[in-house]
């Protein structure tokens, strides 16, 4: 049987993969894409929207108890209808899948609802056994969850696994201190769980800003939230009645759990594609290696997304892709993407975000030659409400011209914040330049053209 001919076949239809797609048809290109699951991978389905959504919901629990002390008539903790709550979320997803199908179709790109695996460097092979051939073929199969390997570690679930819930768990253990274990840590307690963080090392978010951070965990704290530092999580047990208690390393056991999430990191799905074979080369961690265009060790396969060791986030993997299909199909040889100062947030309670160099990575580069400014306020809402949330901003510039090498916030609207002064960051704008921006007023934002 002979194999059907594409100019590219794309091996998962998440972020990345189908930003490559749509980005090569555009440029003309006939495309093949593979994708078993639902579209929108990750993100849309078990990621970044869902997840986006039940931080929206926590921010109204968060604003309704500001409203009941600023005099609106509101019960103490109004509850939510995690069920109806839920069907609105699956709603928007679904109106997201509806509308990559029909983007899909009125560009003429083959949707094959398959898993791929790489038979040559030109063709693959669907599971059914029926091959594709292509000069040109895109891996985007993204990554999964992991979980220690200790006993009992099945009695727990992960981030999948919090995508189902349909109501808020009364006690909840999470296991990490990434950006998975804090944003649910907030969702969760604000939606009515009372949360506890089992933290191997001595704080979360290791690639935030120290200082940030410490705020953060004070805001969690006030919030409920109860960190456990230095747990060395040895096993999980499970209770005739159903609930698991984490036993360390010197055998000490918690309180038992309703549930326990495992947000203990990810890693690239890049088993059984064939790699091996086809002679893509992977680092010590299973990533795809990947050069500044996205090409694998093998001429005409590309990877792209958390299958690669580049940063993992969705605006990550679709800039990266097209990109190469700017490069591949688009008449520009010298596409690629400038992946420094990729500007980042966690949605946590307050959001906390940075781009550039912390302060300690500025340091180790240039030495004295770092100034740090910081500015620590409360949000105009909090401060009407007498609510202890602060906000906490840091500049670090460098050399006598104060150049702006990275901006870190943690506070309310952070999220919204940051994305415009990444453009700025980007251009390399001066403390001076800052400072020449009239402010916006009142607002947070104000605080960044205005610190000293
Ligand atoms: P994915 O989106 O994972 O897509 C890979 C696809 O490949 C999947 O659909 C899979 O079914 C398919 N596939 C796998 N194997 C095969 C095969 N053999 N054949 C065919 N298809 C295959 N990032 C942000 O920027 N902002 C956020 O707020 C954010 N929140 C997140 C929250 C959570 C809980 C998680 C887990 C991640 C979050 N991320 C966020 C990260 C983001 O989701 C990923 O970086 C992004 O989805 C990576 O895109 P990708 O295309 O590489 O992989
Ligand atoms: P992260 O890598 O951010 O965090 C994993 C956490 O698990 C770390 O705190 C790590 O601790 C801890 N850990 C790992 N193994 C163990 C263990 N055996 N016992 C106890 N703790 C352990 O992974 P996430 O899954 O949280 O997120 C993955 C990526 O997805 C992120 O890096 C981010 O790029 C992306 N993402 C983006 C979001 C956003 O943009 N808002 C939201 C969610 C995810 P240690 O530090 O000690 O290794």
């Amino acid at each position: 049987m002979s194999a059907a001919s594409f100019d590219l076949i794309i091996i998962g239809g998440g972020s990345g993969g189908l930003a490559g797609a749509f980005r090569a048809a555009a440029h003309g290109a006939r495309v093949a894409l593979l994708e078993p699951g639902a579209l929108g991978g990750t993100c849309v389905n078990v990621g970044c929207v869902p997840k986006k959504a039940m931080w929206l919901a926590a921010e109204l629990a968060h604003k309704s108890a500001l409203a009941r002390q600023l005099g609106f008539d509101l019960p103490e903790h109004p509850a939510l209808d995690w069920i109806e709550f839920i069907a609105d979320r699956q709603r928007y997803i679904e109106n997201i899948h509806a509308s990559y199908r029909r983007r899909l179709d009125a560009a003429g790109i083959a949707l094959l609802p398959q898993r791929g695996r790489l038979a040559a460097a030109d063709t693959v092979e669907c599971a059914d056994g029926v091959r594709l051939r292509a000069p040109r073929i895109l891996l985007a199969t993204g990554g999964h969850t992991v979980r220690p390997a200790i006993p009992g570690a099945g009695h727990g679930i992960d981030s999948n696994g919090f995508f189902a819930l349909c109501a808020a768990p009364e006690r909840v253990a999470i296991v990490g201190a990434g950006y998975v274990a804090v944003e649910l840590a907030g969702v969760l307690q604000a939606l009515g769980s009372r949360v506890e963080l089992f933290v191997r090392g001595q704080r979360l978010l290791e690639s935030f800003d120290g200082e940030l951070v410490a705020q953060l965990a004070e805001d969690y704290r006030q919030q409920g939230i109860h960190a456990h530092f230095g747990h060395a999580l040895a096993a999980v047990e499970r209770d005739g009645d159903g609930r698991v208690r984490l036993r360390d390393a010197a055998g000490v056991l918690t309180e038992p759990f309703d549930t326990l999430i495992f947000a203990t990191g990810r890693r690239p799905n890049g088993d059984h594609l064939g790699l091996d074979e086809a002679g893509v080369a992977r680092d010590a961690r299973g990533f795809v290696v990947v050069d500044a265009q996205q090409r694998t060790s093998v001429p005409g396969i590309h990877a792209v997304g958390d299958l690669t060791p580049q940063l993992p986030l969705t605006p990550v993997a679709i800039a990266t892709a097209r990109r190469l299909m700017d490069r591949l199909f688009g008449g520009q040889p010298e596409a690629k993407v400038d992946l420094a100062d990729v500007a980042t947030v966690v949605f946590s309670h307050p959001p906390i975000g940075k781009v550039g160099l912390g302060e300690a990575e500025a340091r180790a580069r240039f030495g004295d030659e770092v100034h740090v400014h910081t500015t620590n306020f409360r949000p105009m809402l909090h401060a009407l409400a007498d609510s202890p949330q602060r906000s906490l901003f840091k500049l670090v510039c460098v050399g006598e011209e104060r150049r702006v090498v990275g901006i870190h916030l943690l506070g309310e609207g952070a999220d919204e914040m940051l994305q415009g002064f990444a453009v700025a960051l980007k251009r390399g704008i001066t403390l001076q330049d800052l400072h020449d921006t009239v402010a916006i007023h009142p607002t947070s934002a104000e605080e960044v053209v205005l610190m000293r």
